[in-house]
């Protein structure tokens, strides 16, 4: 491979270099297969080249790509209602990735408390977060990897620890200047967490009490990867906003800022904007990708497949010692063992399987909605045949 040179180091890449890919099946240059179980960090839940959405890029692509937001945009207008009904939202504002989506959503917040006369507002964020790389979603991030170098920070967030009502009311009790909360349903990059039950019911009675907006990053929880739409739809609430992306477009970039009541309301021309957001072919391929969940039940799909494989994944690993947890969200599972287990991933990959490893010592897995009971298995023995070498292996040591 060549050309490596001219590329910032921003990445360290693994060497594999992939050519082709079909379902939940992908090729490297040598014609070398790989079960993919990451879904390129949860964007291609509909698998590799899926017809319907090859289909529908193709057949825009042949018909007008760009023309900007200065002018309407036929496809944008049919993707906002399908979108703000599967997440029971008003309205929505159409950026072209998650941190851009997350920045409307702070901007919203903002607005949101200027318009009350607050000059200060501030966004109760959550350790162990994460919402992006722009430098407002770092400064919201709650890892300390992300923030470093990048100093002077964006303000005008308060942070508190994830799933600990007590600490909100506090944070309640001492703040006026505090006029949304920005939270993960589940926490992702920071570990699979999953909170309690009644979370996501006392954040929205706490914000109601006080007047703030509830936003929830749904960026890697939403687009059906917890079997819902949206990992809200889990519990009886509704937040104010809610921000989307990776999975929207199966791999062509889109993000999303969808919006409830007052909240849709805020933005009005010069407020923000995006040259690229919401474009016919990005527009297309999320019309594509909401339809086919419907279309094929995928939703169902993701539910049944995260059941076997969380089943499974117990049988084999749920006695072993230096086995912490094995949850799932969906098909955002984590299996956390006692000890950091980054080098599981490049096993993985060896032995032709795609997983990831997150917050040190979680195996995360994300694997596509369309990925077969027959590759699910083999997933759960190859995945469980390296956790118990690298196990056995560190006991010994
Ligand atoms: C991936 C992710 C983001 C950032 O999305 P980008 O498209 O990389 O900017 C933000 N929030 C969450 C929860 C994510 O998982």
């Amino acid at each position: 491979m060549t050309g490596n040179e001219y590329l910032m180091k921003n990445y360290a890449p693994m060497a594999v270099c992939f050519e082709k890919g079909d379902g939940a099946v992908l090729w490297d240059t040598n014609g070398k297969q790989y079960l993919d179980a990451l879904s390129g960090i949860a964007v291609t839940s509909l698998g590799h080249n899926h017809p319907a959405v090859t289909r529908a890029i193709s057949s825009q692509a042949g018909q007008l790509l760009h023309t900007s937001n200065l002018y309407s945009i036929g496809r944008q207008q049919q993707l906002s209602e399908l979108l703000c009904k599967k997440a029971a939202m008003d309205k929505v504002f159409f950026a072209n990735s998650g941190a851009e989506a997350n920045e409307a959503a702070i901007k919203l917040a903002r607005l949101y408390g200027h318009n009350q006369q607050i000059e200060n507002p501030q966004i109760i964020v959550m350790e162990q977060s994460f919402h992006g790389r722009t430098l407002a979603t770092l400064s919201a991030t709650g890892n300390r990897k992300v923030q470093a170098g990048f100093e002077p920070l964006v303000q005008g967030f308060i942070r508190a620890p994830y799933n600990d009502i007590e600490a909100i009311r506090n944070i309640a009790k001492n703040n006026s200047n505090v006029v949304a909360i920005l939270l993960e349903p589940v926490q992702g990059e920071g570990g699979v967490r999953i909170p309690d039950s009644d979370y996501l019911n006392q954040i929205r009675e706490i914000c109601d009490s006080n007047g703030w907006l509830m936003m929830l990053d749904e960026i890697q929880t939403g687009i059906g990867r917890t079997g819902k739409w949206f990992a809200y739809q889990h519990s009886a609430i509704k937040p104010d906003v809610i921000t989307s992306a990776k999975a929207l477009g199966n791999g062509v970039p889109i993000g999303a800022c969808l919006a409830r009541g007052q909240a849709a309301e805020l933005f009005h021309p010069g407020h923000h904007g995006s040259t690229f957001g919401g474009n016919p072919l990005a527009c297309a391929a999320a019309i594509a990708v909401i339809e086919s969940i419907d279309n094929e039940a995928l939703l169902a799909r993701c539910t049944a497949l995260s059941e076997l494989l969380l089943t499974q994944f117990k049988a084999e690993l749920e006695m072993l010692p230096g086995v912490k947890d094995i949850r799932a969200a969906g098909l955002l599972m984590g299996i956390e063992l006692s000890e950091d287990c980054g080098e599981l991933v490049a096993q993985a990959l060896h032995n032709g399987l795609l997983i990831n490893v997150t917050a040190g010592n979680v195996i995360r897995l994300l694997p596509p909605f369309v990925m077969t009971d027959e590759q699910a298995m083999q997933l759960v023995a190859e995945t469980s045949r390296l956790i118990k070498a690298f196990l056995s292996q560190k006991q010994t040591a």
